[in-house]
């Protein structure tokens, strides 16, 4: 357990920076870990080479993240000696995924690193950098029965309009290529409670849009005050009551855990957004297997034709992988089928690349970069011309857009559709945070341009 952080164990005036790669998750970690920081008496700062402590908050699920992670901390190693040689000194943090994951190896080869801690020991940042000061290299892995959110200080502000809220963490799913379980732990869900509490105070601090994290959100099964179990129904609803929140988005989802209730409140709860992100992975059945997806492709188009019947508004985004140990040409072939016939709004696709102790790592079948390469670019040119479709059919529809920072000209903001597309408009700054209906008049690639209606 930490020490409960005293006053004279402040930091004065010291400086953090944080880099964040990966997920929303990590998003959220990192303002939390901010704020605990905040908290000890430091400020942060934009500017890498004046911080006093630079934490990176690594993501294991891109390709070379390890990779990324050394050729950072080179560059870091030249900065602390700089700052060294003008009497100042630097404590360097790696947080996240890869830090649970391979950190210590890497605080070993790499002698620049002060602490590391994995995702379930953040609260405990500001006590580890001091007692790394006196003690050396720390190495702060381990699960710790999530004390992490009781121990975090209570939200003061918000950065935004739009927030991240941690609803859920970790998995027990284990699909085979997937280090999740392994650097997130077992699912835990935070409760309602706590939950109520940080979303009030977010909303105090002036956020209109919330969107639920968790690696398995559509699985939460909170408790509330009086113990009972609560779905991600049951929270969607108590936060949908709270008056000055007016959306709510929540991902990922895994397609098993789409029940009823939820695909139900799609058509009944309108502060809910018409956007689903839901992961598919691949086409094939055979492929699906060996992932341990435990769905077919036939049971995923059983479940977007039941989500779309009950709001044919809803578009849909997903994550897929091609390239995994042993696709055929044909398997391959069976994911652009799926493509082609879900037509999803939006989509996150990667080769496959194996990450250190999952299942598929070690699988026979390990397709060439070539093969992978050529497959993703055929992949992408389809998703493109979906997603460019979807957009185009935007074009003179009038949309809620909440706007959410100034645009690159002066006069225009850029806010954000339901469909969470960029919207370019002319507007009055008084606008910033305020959701108006915008006419939809241009439709790019990856943006839309309209005109807020009188
Ligand atoms: S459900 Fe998602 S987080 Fe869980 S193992 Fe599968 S890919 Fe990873």
């Amino acid at each position: 357990m930490t020490s409960p952080i005293n006053a004279s164990d402040r930091q004065a005036q010291k400086t953090f920076f944080i880099k964040t790669y990966g997920c929303q998750m990590n998003v959220y970690d990192s303002e939390r870990m901010g704020e605990a920081l905040v908290a000890d008496g430091y400020t942060e700062t934009a500017v890498l080479e004046d911080a006093d402590l630079i934490v990176l908050n690594t993501c294991h699920i891109r390709e070379r993240a390890v990779d990324k992670v050394y050729s950072e901390l080179g560059r870091i190693r030249d900065i602390k000696e700089q700052r060294l040689a003008a009497g100042k000194s630097t404590s360097v943090t790696i947080a996240g995924c890869v830090a649970q994951a391979e950190g210590a190896e890497i605080a070993r080869r790499v002698g620049v690193v002060d602490v590391v801690v994995g995702p379930q020991s953040y609260h405990r940042l500001p006590a580890l950098v001091r007692q790394a000061r006196t003690d050396g290299q720390i190495i702060a892995t381990e699960f710790l029965d999530n004390e992490k959110f009781d121990a975090l200080p209570v939200r003061k502000r918000a950065r935004n309009t739009a927030a991240y809220l941690t609803v859920q963490e970790g998995c027990d799913k284990f699909c085979t290529f997937c280090v999740v379980p392994y650097t997130r732990g077992a699912e835990f869900s935070r409760p309602m409670s706590q939950l109520l509490d940080e979303a009030l105070k977010l909303v105090a601090g002036g956020v209109r849009e919330m969107t639920l994290l968790g690696q398995n959100v559509n699985a939460y099964h909170g408790v509330d005050a009086a113990g009972h179990e609560v779905t991600l129904v049951g929270l969607i609803r108590a936060l949908a009551a709270i008056p000055e929140l007016e959306r709510l988005r929540y991902t990922t989802s895994h397609p098993r855990d789409m029940r009823d209730d939820l695909i139900e409140l799609h058509a009944t709860e309108p502060k809910l957004m018409p956007y689903l992100h839901l992961p598919f992975q691949a086409g094939s059945d055979r492929i699906l297997a060996a992932m341990n997806r435990k769905h077919t492709a036939a049971d995923y188009l059983e479940l977007v034709r039941r989500i779309r019947a009950k709001n044919p508004a809803l578009a849909l985004s997903t994550d897929i992988i091609v390239g995994f140990p042993g696709e055929t040409e044909a398997e391959f072939e069976a994911t652009l089928e799926m493509v082609r016939t879900v037509q999803f709004a939006q989509a996150y696709s990667f080769k496959y690349s194996a990450r250190p102790g999952t299942p598929a790592a070690t699988m026979d079948g390990q397709l060439s970069e070539a093969v992978k390469t050529e497959r993703l670019h055929r992949l992408q040119a389809l998703l493109a011309e979906a997603s460019t479709r979807f957009n185009a059919g935007c074009v003179g529809k009038i949309f809620p857009v909440l706007f959410e920072k100034a645009g690159r000209r002066p006069g225009q903001l850029i806010g954000r559709s339901p469909y969470l597309q960029s919207v370019y408009a002319d507007v009055d700054v008084a606008a910033l945070g305020r959701i108006m209906q915008v006419q939809i008049s241009a439709a790019g690639p990856n943006s839309l341009a309209g005109v807020v209606c009188a």
